[in-house]
């Protein structure tokens, strides 16, 4: 067991590594536990072109410069810890249990994060890497798919929003969804069936279908269809599978410690960050509302630890309101 801490984090990805920065550089004795080694998502990516700042750099290039920046601070990064287990004491103070280790700290900051649904055939995995043709983010990664035949799985909101998105790069589109409406907002569906109508429309959807296997030699250049009605099958050719079915945050570990949303996501003010629970912050994919981009995981990490100064210096902050009244920089 440690002295106690004034900060550990829960997660060495973007937003964690965001809020070791900036409490660590504020002096806050800082620890970050993260059960692998630290970069999350964005760890196996060779490119990315939207985090500012950044023309273009790879996932292993920002991660290494977030987290020599945090550490050059002070913060204390510890890989192959994962947490298990919190505890709110009686003294305020929050227990945080991995396998053997036990850390007692003023503020928790959560950033386990989320994982890409996967559809689960064969194939997915193969061409995970980048540049092999299969993606899980419209935003990140429809520009490489410009002039290209793409196929889209999925059916909600995140689904018709990136696959109309990808519409504006790819040459082709075609929106595969199992079933023969769909879960998106009646708004998104217009939209959606508006650009599928266009005259010489580069989108079309094919419904009742699901997607079996995706093949090629070392890269995407098929995904086999299923009719699910007629039991029809096909090999459909494309350059890239876009699958768009939701996403899994990492907060198995944290159900009956902070509320959690029906699909599992970390309940909190979205101004301050604040959970339930005095003294345990949220930052990064894994709470309600994330936009689930470099970006705002490493803004939510900033915005926890600087609101973490708040409570520190007045506990009974964290009941207050989100309020105009709370000065910008006031902190
Ligand atoms: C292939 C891919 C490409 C992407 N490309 C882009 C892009 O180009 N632009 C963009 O803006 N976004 C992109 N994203 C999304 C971006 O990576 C995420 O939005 C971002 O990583 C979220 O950061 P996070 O810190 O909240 O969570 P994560 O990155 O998921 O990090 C969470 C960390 O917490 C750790 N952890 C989980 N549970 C525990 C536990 N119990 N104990 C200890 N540690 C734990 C995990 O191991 C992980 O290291 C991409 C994502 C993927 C998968």
């Amino acid at each position: 067991m440690s002295d106690l801490l004034d900060c550990v984090i829960i997660g060495a990805g973007p937003a964690g590594l965001g809020a070791a920065l900036y409490a660590a550089r504020d002096r806050f004795k800082t620890v970050v536990l993260e059960k692998f080694i630290p970069g999350g998502q964005i760890i196996n990516t060779d490119r990315i072109e939207n985090y500012p700042g950044f023309d273009k750099i790879d996932g292993p290039g920002l991660i290494e410069k977030l987290r020599n920046q945090a550490t050059s601070f002070g913060a204390e990064i510890k890989t192959s810890s994962e947490v298990t287990k919190l505890e709110k004491l009686n003294d305020g103070n929050i227990a945080v249990y991995c396998d053997t280790d036990k850390y007692v700290s003023r503020v928790v900051i959560l950033a386990p994060g989320s994982d890409y649904r996967k559809l689960g055939v064969p194939g997915e995995d193969e061409f995970r890497s980048a540049g092999a043709g299969i993606s899980y983010c419209g935003t990140c990664d429809a520009p490489f798919f410009k002039g290209k035949q793409v196929v889209a799985i999925g059916g909600g909101n995140t689904a018709v929003e990136e696959t109309l998105h990808l519409a504006r790069f790819a040459d082709k589109v075609t929106m595969i969804h199992r079933r023969d409406e769909f879960r998106a907002t009646r708004v998104l569906q217009e939209e959606l069936f508006s650009k599928v109508n266009e005259p010489d429309s580069n989108l079309s959807l094919k419904l009742s279908t699901v997607a079996t296997a995706i093949r090629g030699e070392g890269k995407v250049e098929s995904v086999r269809l299923k009719n699910v009605k007629t039991g029809d099958q096909e090999d459909y050719p494309c350059d890239g599978v876009f699958i768009f079915i939701g996403m899994v945050p990492n907060t198995g570990f944290l159900k009956g410690f902070v509320e959690l949303s029906d699909n599992g996501f970390i309940k909190c003010d979205c101004a301050y960050l604040r959970t339930g629970v005095p003294g345990v912050f949220v930052a990064g994919d894994c709470r309600v509302g994330a936009a689930m981009q470099l970006a705002t995981a490493v803004g939510d990490g900033v915005i926890a630890a600087m609101m973490m100064k708040q409570y520190l210096r007045d506990p009974s902050w964290w009941n207050e309101p989100v309020s105009d009244l709370l000065q910008p920089g006031g902190w």
